[in-house]
């Protein structure tokens, strides 16, 4: 293929020009009675949202994912968290326990540091670092369960230093949500949870209800609905990036085992149809062996009809002349996560420029990072990584810069400033130095 043929098929479409499927599409017809677009959908629930709140919220939850909820249920108890502990399996409570530990280690590490430093006459300068009061966080609760996603948004919000940590997931049929998120939110530090997906969770965070409060910031991966819903509310409140579906891109040499790569290709197949798996290699016939193993491991898999659709629909796999292309063209796709398993992965660490995460050689697949390693998995999607970075301490905290000048030290600089400001035409700005100077003001 050409390289712009090629472009054509890494770089996904915008976010916002995703073509609903057609049971979103007849669904929309059926909660809004006509054919609205997913930003259409959006605006009006955030609309309503914003004018009904609670009420809406409800209306919503009833209409879309068919869960009767009152005020008084939106909100998940004391006791459901209680009984939540009791229905989880030991190894499952040791597992998430251990994830914990490992997130918090390493997002231990990213905690950035307040500083002062010192310039002549005794004036300082320096920077603190705030944790934001109150942050939301959206958790996934469409096609699959995942407590995962709730341990990667909130130990870094604790280890921020956020008071208030507020989850959203969308409820079971029953208006239950999975023991398993309940636990891991418990347990990693979340104050409180309400039973609400989509574009009305984020509506309610970012204006607030009677019930749901108003937050800071709202991070964590969401579908389109949830996606665009975040990118309506900016500037209301802060968002952590515009997620999209889970992309894998692996780079390859015929050292690779081709039954590692087909199997890490369809860790990312079997999150949803829209998932991409591509596969970048200078070996031919490594190509022709992942193709045969995905056929051989795709039909043991429970989630099978999802990975198939996926795979045919956003899988790829693409030869190139040598290694460094293949890592160029990885480059320009920018994928969410980028796996490396060539005979030396470290000698081409140095020439990714855009990726979310980079998994180095054979024994780091994806799913480690996923869940146990330590590193967060809300990653940029879509092309993003040019751009945006993976979720991480600093998304909860914001910078204020510190400025204390003795009388001597703002003196050294005083005509500066004063010709700066004159020069803009601002002369109270230049008469707050000159008071202080005692020249004429
Ligand atoms: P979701 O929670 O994002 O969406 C479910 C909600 O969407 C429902 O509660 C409903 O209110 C709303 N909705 C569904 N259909 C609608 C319609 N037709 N009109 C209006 N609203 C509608 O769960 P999901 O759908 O399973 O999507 C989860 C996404 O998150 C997937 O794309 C997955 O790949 C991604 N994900 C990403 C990461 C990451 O770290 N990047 C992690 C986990 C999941």
């Amino acid at each position: 293929s050409t390289l712009i043929e090629l472009n054509k098929l890494l770089i996904k479409p915008p976010f916002d020009q995703v073509i609903l499927g057609e049971g979103a599409k007849s669904h929309i017809k059926k909660v809004f009675g006509s054919e609205l677009t997913a930003s259409q959908v959006v605006d009006k629930i955030i609309h309503d949202v914003r004018q009904q709140g609670d009420e809406a919220v409800l209306q919503y939850t009833q209409a879309i994912d068919g869960v009767t909820l009152s005020e008084d249920t939106l909100e998940v108890t004391e006791l459901e968290f209680q009984e939540a502990l009791t229905k989880v399996d030991e190894q499952i409570l040791a597992a998430i326990r251990q994830a914990i530990e490992n997130v918090r280690s390493f997002h231990s590490e990213q905690l950035p540091k307040t500083w002062l430093t010192y310039r002549e006459y005794g004036a300082m300068l320096g920077q603190s670092c705030i944790p934001l009061e109150r942050v939301g966080m959206y958790v996934p609760g469409g096609t699959a369960i995942y407590p995962s996603s709730v341990i990667m948004n909130a130990v870094p919000a604790a280890v921020a230093g956020v008071k208030e940590i507020i989850m959203v997931v969308p409820p079971s049929k029953d208006g239950s949500i999975n023991p398993s998120i309940l636990v891991a939110a418990r347990e990693s530090g979340v104050t409180r949870v309400f039973k609400v997906g989509g574009a009305q969770a984020i509506a309610a965070l970012a204006f607030g209800t009677a019930q749901i409060p108003k937050v800071d910031k709202i991070t964590g991966p969401g579908n389109i609905f949830v996606t665009l819903a975040k990118k309506a509310v900016y500037g209301h409140c802060d968002i952590d990036m515009l997620a999209g579906p889970s992309e894998i891109l692996i780079v390859a040499d015929e050292t690779a085992d081709p039954s590692y790569i087909a199997a890490d290709m369809l860790s990312q197949a079997e999150h949803d149809v829209l998932a991409s798996s591509i596969l970048i290699t200078d070996s031919s016939k490594l190509a022709s062996k992942v193709e045969l193993e995905l056929q051989l491991q795709l039909g043991k898999l429970p989630r099978k009809e999802i990975a198939e659709a996926s795979l045919e629909k956003n899988g790829l796999i693409i030869i190139t002349k040598d290694s460094m292309q293949a890592i160029e063209l990885a480059n320009i796709s920018a994928p969410e996560h980028l796996e490396i398993i060539t005979e030396q992965p470290f000698a081409l660490l140095p020439f990714v420029k855009n990726a979310g995460a980079v998994f180095l050689g054979p024994y780091s697949p994806e799913p480690l990072g996923d869940y146990l390693a330590g590193p967060n998995h809300v990653l940029p999607t879509g092309g993003t990584a040019r751009f945006y970075s993976v979720l991480n301490v600093e998304t909860f905290m914001k910078r204020t810069s510190i400025i204390a000048y003795s009388k001597n030290a703002l003196q050294a600089v005083a005509n500066q400033v004063i010709t700066l400001a004159e020069a803009e035409g601002l002369q109270a700005h230049a008469n707050a130095i000159k008071v202080r100077g005692k020249s004429d003001v």
